[in-house]
Order: C-alpha cells, then sequence, then structure tokens
C-alpha cells in the first residue's frame, strides 16, 4: 500500500489531498496539519468571504496577474482554470458567484463554506487528517521519506516527536505572511533539506507607507479607478496598475496599491531612499480632454472658488489637502484661474506625487520568492531533484495580485501535485 504525506492543511495541501485520495484503492493519505482545524488563512481570506478564484476564465488573461510564475503556472491553471474550481466547489455544495470587479466568492461571504467542503470531501475519502501535527523535518532515507512530527498521532513515538513513513510527499506549507495562521515558511526548510534553492524571500501585495504627514488627514478616502506608476528610487523602474485605491493613516492601500507592491518587491527602499508613486485621478482621459472639460467646469461656475470646484471631480475632503499643495490663493475663483494654472491643476490631477518610504509592516498578504521553479517539473509539481517530493501553493517562487489569484494557484497546483501522485501510483 502506497503512503502519502502532504504537510500543511492549507489551500494547496486541501486540494492535493483531494486528488491524491483518488489513485489506488487502499492508497493511504494522511494530511499534516499543525492548527487544530484546517485552512486558517482560506478562512479569514478576503475579509473573511473568501475570494476563491478569479472570473478571468481565459488562461493567458489569468496569467497576466502573476508577477512571478506565471509560465510555470500554465499546465496547471490550463488542467484546473478558475471555471473548473469553480465548478468543483459547486459540485461539493458550496454556491458560488462572480461580482462585477471579476472575484468569485461563495454566495454564503463564509469563507468556512469553502473549507468545510474541502474537509467533508477529505472525509469522505477516508483521509487521515492529523490535527496539531507540527512537523519538524522531512528526510529521504533508502527511497522513503520519513517525517518528524511533534505531537502528531501517527507512526512510532520518539519522545514529544513521532515518526512517519511515506513514499510520496507534497509540502503545502504556504509563506510567511501572516503568521499567527500557522504559515511560519517551515516548509523552506524541509525543502533546503530535500536539496532545493530558495529564491529570496520578499514580502508582496503590502501597503505603501508615505513619507507626507498631510495624508494622515484624508485617511479614508478613496478612489475607484486611479492610474498608479511606482518609480524605483534610482528613477529607471516603473510599475505600473490601474485600480482602486484607498488614502489610510500612514499610507495608501487597496488593490491597485496591492499590485505595484507586489511588483516591486525586491525594490529596496525607505526614508533615505524614497520611491515616487505617482497617481492619475482620471487615467481614462488625455490631458486636453480633462483641461477641456475643467475649462467648461470652471465657464459654469465661475464664482466657485477653486477648492470648491475642484469638489466636482474629487472627493470633497481631498480638496483643501489637493488645493495646499498646489500653494494657490485659497480665494481664487472659478473665473479668475488663469491658462497657466489651469495647466498646472490638470498636470497635478494626472501626476500627483507622494513619496513612499516603507511597506506596512506585516500588512503583506503573501510572500514573494519561495522554491525555485527550476527545479521542480510544472506538468507535474514533481521534484526534479527528489523523486516523490511535490510541492503546491505559496511555498513555491509563484505569487499573483489580489482578486482569487494566489488561492487559484494554490487549488491548481495542489489538484496537479495530487492527480500527480493518484497517476503515479496506478502506473
Ligand atoms: C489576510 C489574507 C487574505 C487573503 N485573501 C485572499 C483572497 O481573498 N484570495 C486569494 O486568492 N488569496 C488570498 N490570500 C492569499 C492566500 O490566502 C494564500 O496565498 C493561500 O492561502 C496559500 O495557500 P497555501 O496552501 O499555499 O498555504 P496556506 O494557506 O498558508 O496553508 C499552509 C498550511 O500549512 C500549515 N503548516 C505550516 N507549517 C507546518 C508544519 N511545520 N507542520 C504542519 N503544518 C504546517 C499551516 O498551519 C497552514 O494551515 C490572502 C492572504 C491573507 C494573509
Amino acid at each position: 500500500m502506497k503512503r502519502v504525506a502532504i504537510i500543511g492543511g492549507g489551500a494547496a495541501g486541501m486540494m492535493a489531498a483531494s486528488a491524491a485520495a483518488v489513485g489506488e484503492p487502499g492508497c493511504e493519505v494522511t494530511l499534516f496539519e499543525k492548527n487544530a482545524y484546517l485552512g486558517a488563512k482560506v478562512i479569514i481570506s478576503g475579509g473573511g468571504r473568501c475570494n476563491v478564484t478569479s472570473g478571468i476564465f481565459d488562461v493567458d488573461r489569468l496569467l497576466e496577474n502573476y508577477p512571478r510564475g506565471a509560465k510555470f503556472l500554465m499546465s496547471a491553471m490550463f488542467r484546473f482554470p478558475p471555471d473548473k474550481v469553480i465548478e468543483w466547489f459547486e459540485d461539493h455544495g458550496v454556491r458560488m458567484k462572480i461580482e462585477e470587479d471579476l472575484r468569485a466568492f461563495p454566495v454564503s461571504n463564509n469563507g468556512k463554506d469553502v473549507v468545510c467542503a474541502l474537509e467533508k470531501d477529505l472525509r469522505a475519502k477516508g483521509i487521515r487528517i492529523l490535527f496539531g501535527a507540527d512537523v519538524k523535518s522531512v528526510r529521504k532515507e533508502n527511497g522513503v521519506f520519513l517525517i518528524e512530527a511533534k505531537a502528531a498521532d501517527c507512526g512510532v513515538s520518539d519522545g514529544d516527536v513521532k515518526k512517519y513513513e511515506a513514499d510520496f510527499v507534497v509540502i503545502t506549507t504556504g509563506g510567511n505572511a501572516y503568521r499567527h495562521t500557522g504559515s511560519t515558511g517551515d516548509g523552506y526548510a524541509f525543502a533546503k533539506s530535500l536539496g532545493h534553492t530558495i529564491t529570496k524571500l520578499a514580502p508582496s501585495l503590502s501597503s505603501l507607507i508615505v513619507f507626507d504627514k498631510w495624508l494622515a488627514s484624508v485617511a479614508g478616502v478613496s478612489f475607484a479607478k486611479a492610474g498608479l506608476t511606482l518609480a524605483s528610487f534610482d528613477g529607471k523602474r516603473f510599475f505600473e496598475r490601474t485600480g482602486a485605491m484607498v488614502i489610510t493613516h500612514g499610507g495608501v492601500s487597496g488593490p491597485a496599491v496591492f499590485a505595484v507592491s507586489a511588483m516591486a518587491a525586491y525594490e529596496s527602499f525607505g526614508k533615505e531612499k524614497p520611491m515616487v508613486l505617482t497617481i492619475n485621478f482620471f487615467p481614462d482621459e488625455t490631458a486636453e480632454d480633462l483641461e477641456k472639460r475643467f475649462q467648461k467646469l470652471g465657464a459654469g461656475h465661475g464664482k466657485k472658488r477653486l477648492v470648491n470646484l475642484l469638489d466636482l471631480l474629487l472627493p470633497k475632503s481631498f480638496c483643501d489637502v489637493f488645493v495646499g499643495i498646489l500653494k494657490f490663493n485659497p480665494d481664487l475663483q472659478a473665473a479668475g484661474i488663469s491658462k497657466e494654472q489651469r495647466k498646472k491643476i490638470v498636470d497635478m490631477l494626472q501626476h500627483f506625487k507622494i513619496q513612499i518610504v516603507g511597506r506596512g509592516a506585516g500588512s503583506e498578504f503573501v510572500t514573494a520568492g519561495g522554491v525555485d521553479l527550476s527545479e521542480v517539473h510544472s506538468h507535474s509539481m514533481e521534484s526534479k531533484l527528489c523523486p516523490g517530493l511535490f510541492f503546491a501553493g505559496e511555498i513555491l517562487d509563484i505569487d499573483g495580485f489580489t482578486g482569487g489569484f494566489n488561492l487559484q494557484a494554490s487549488w491548481a497546483c495542489g489538484k496537479l501535485a495530487g492527480d500527480s501522485i493518484a497517476k503515479r501510483m496506478n502506473e
């Protein structure tokens, strides 16, 4: 009887276990999870609503949302794309919906339903789930994997640590963001001990800290669509994304900010070496069109003060700050705005600059970097260096933007790893 060990009961691990269990009849699949329950991160994802996947069904378009790992993901994604993921959850009793911004959620808006469906499936397939099973090491000796886990209810007892043997191992311990969920990066050490390289790790999908103190006075102001360009400290690299953003007490946040932070995950910057974020509040308009619109507005409201005129274009509370930065006379009336002043206003509406001096500490959603993809077969998720060893999920050097792309990568890689093991057992 073949024994499969899956280390880490998150998104990738649960999906890998489910797929592996349809292999050889009587095969033994064991899922090791250090927490007392499965899918801690899945439950809190999407603010508890769990953005399960994306509504982008075209795989080529889908892959544009991964700053790292897109090419490697191709095989897994074609086999288990978002529409199949949605179908999988619907077949397992979780009704799904796709929202206007193409993010897919359970209709219940409850991430627990996603985890419950997976756990029910694992139990129905007779998978052994070991809770509180904190894996300490994974080795391979004489063709067999040896797993040592603290307090695991399995194998032969050796003091506090128990030993377990397996023919196949899938490491799905995730990254090291939001460490209180159990994802503390343990798998990087396991992968290294089995001969793998871990690429440089960095926080990805984080909020950004802003130098300018005035920002706090407009915390909470949001923009549904802003064009962002983040320039590296030396001004040589530019990271661009259009989308929603929000001003916070210490900086900026929201989907478009997360995306540029992901693209700039490996940039080094700080107070001494700030990056510059340029915001275009009107990304769909040319400067000429915006200037004409602004001129027309001014002509129609000649007596309005500049700050009240801007009110018609920008969130109200943001206008005072905007005019303050322009350093124009606050009593300037629309009719008195010169051509030169109008040009300056329009330029600032489309090139509003703020200095970025840091990433929101501990605010990142995922870890960039991980197991070097050149050491893993993309068509199976099996290690090229250690036969029988598989990887799936955030432990790999793969990360996506917000919008369901990270969970989608975990489901797809987990399914492919499990399917590959099931196939190998049937051979
Ligand atoms: C706050 C937040 C919100 C997010 N929202 C979304 C979202 O809405 N949509 C989206 O696509 N992505 C979202 N993400 C990202 C997404 O949740 C992760 O990328 C995804 O969960 C990674 O799946 P994984 O299975 O690789 O790892 P994880 O889900 O992190 O699971 C790893 C599991 O391994 C276990 N483990 C670790 N070490 C050991 C060990 N030594 N022994 C035993 N078990 C171990 C952990 O306890 C954990 O349960 C969010 C992330 C965060 C932090």
